[in-house]
């Protein structure tokens, strides 16, 4: 199996999906773990190949978050995600490209170049986990673990047609997480079966000692849980503010569509919520995970981490220097922006304002979620668009409007495959759940894949 994945990846080079590949570490340990699998002792997810999001550590292996800051950085200890999958015998089999410190939405902002859409090289794969749902699209791996602040998991599953799950906020550790919007940031898996992702989040999700803000609610068997009992109606919500949205794509509406009608023949209940706060979604969004940012950002300094300038001066001019080389636009702009929204004069406005909103909207959302099982929307306005597209940040940002409520609520989100556009571009279908509901979550989302085919 390793060797079948080590040949795709030569092969498929040119997505630029991996920035690393274990290759001789990969074959020792599908070694190690064959002789497992005779003996008996095998883990849990024996004969799976994972790749990670270059934001997730791994001890003595590099880690640069897609940036040149971290140059030549190797992480002193592996993310309790990651190790969780490796002690049940998951084989790592590299890095994968995403956009820089996570920030984007079509993996064009990393330092190693952009990744492409193995569907259409020509287009984006989305972001900002770019590299890991093409790896999964193109069958580099079985699954990759990548990190979903405001749809880096659902958007480019959606683009790539492949399933991508963000938990409950606090339901998987974060520790080794390279950090974004701490407050948003979750780590989700990449997969083509959704019986995988149940497995892959069973055994991340859970207690840690090293992250004192993960859930300690007990985890559910999810992968035990996954039969769907077809019999009960359900009550759906859609919210015609998505349905009706002006920037949406007529492909992306009818697919939509067409899974609403089917779910009203199998009758369940499907009724329109109106979601008026959906303008504020993205403003409260930026300006949160901005300032996190900023904060978060504000460690690499050329001293304790990868880069450092090589102009010689002051210390202070060495600080200075040694970001504005390394970091990227993007990562400068989020920079700048989040320090102006919590400097004293604009903190008020801005900063505690958002997260005034981001309150309502939270209450907005879980209201919805008290009266219905699901909300389902499309998880992008659009498919894929071509390399080069949105040289505008703002209209880069549009492409996170369906995905970002769910990240502000903190709740359960996934993106399965929906058919495909005109052009054989995937469209991805997005279901929103209740706070730690991932288990009727999956169960819905396979039933929903299995019978809508
Ligand atoms: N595209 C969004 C952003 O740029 C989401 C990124 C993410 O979820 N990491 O912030």
């Amino acid at each position: 199996m390793v060797l079948h994945y080590l040949e795709n990846i030569r092969r498929h080079q040119h997505f630029n999906a991996f920035l690393a590949v274990y290759d001789q570490e990969a074959l020792a340990q599908a070694d190690r773990i064959d002789q497992k699998l005779s003996d008996g002792t095998a883990g849990r997810l024996a004969g799976m190949v994972i790749g990670l999001k270059d934001v997730l550590c791994y001890q003595d292996h590099r880690v640069q978050a897609g940036s040149r800051i971290l140059d030549g950085f190797q992480s002193q200890f592996t993310a309790t995600a990651v190790q969780r999958v490796v002690d049940e015998d998951a084989i790592i089999i590299g890095h994968q490209n995403c956009d820089e410190f996570a920030m984007g939405s079509s993996t064009e902002n990393s330092a190693f170049g952009p990744t492409r859409n193995a569907a259409n090289p020509g287009f984006v794969p989305g972001g900002s986990s770019g590299g890991s749902a093409v790896a999964v699209q193109a069958n580099l791996c079985t699954a990759s673990l990548g990190s979903d602040t405001g749809g880096s998991v659902r958007q480019p599953a959606a683009f790539c047609g492949v399933i991508g799950l963000k938990p409950t906020y606090s339901r998987i550790s974060r520790h080794g997480l390279v950090a974004y919007g701490s407050s948003f940031d979750i780590i989700g898996p990449f997969t083509h079966t959704v019986a995988d992702a149940a497995l892959l989040l069973e055994v991340m999700a859970g207690a840690d000692d090293y992250d004192s803000t993960v859930s300690h609610e007990p985890v559910p068997p999810y992968s035990q849980q996954l039969a769907f009992d077809a019999l009960k109606p359900l009550k759906i919500a859609y919210l015609p503010e998505t349905l009706d949205n002006e920037g949406l794509h007529p492909s992306v509406k009818q697919a939509t569509e067409r899974t609403l009608d089917f779910l009203r023949s199998e009758g369940h209940t499907v009724e329109a919520v109106q979601f008026p706060l959906l303008k504020y979604v993205l403003p409260t969004y930026y300006i949160l995970t901005m300032a996190e940012a900023s904060s978060n950002l504000s460690r690499y300094d050329g001293v304790k981490f990868g880069y450092r300038s090589a102009h010689r001066g002051s210390l202070e001019e060495m600080y200075k220097k040694t970001r504005t080389e390394a970091f990227g636009e993007e990562a400068k702009r989020r920079i700048m922006l989040g320090t102006f929204v919590l400097s004293a004069d604009y903190y008020d406005a801005y900063y505690t304002k958002a997260q005034k909103v981001r309150r309502m909207l939270q209450n907005a959302t879980r209201k919805i979620l008290a009266e219905y099982d699901f909300i389902v929307l499309p998880t992008t306005p659009t498919p894929a668009f071509a390399l080069g597209t949105h040289a505008n940040p703002l209209e880069m940002y549009l492409a996170d409007l369906f995905t970002v409520q769910a990240s502000i609520a903190g709740v359960p989100a996934i993106s399965v495959p929906n058919g495909t556009d005109e052009q054989g571009l995937p469209i991805g279908l997005q279901i929103i759940g209740d706070a730690f509901q991932e288990a009727r979550l999956l169960a819905f989302s396979q039933y929903v894949l299995a019978r809508n085919a």
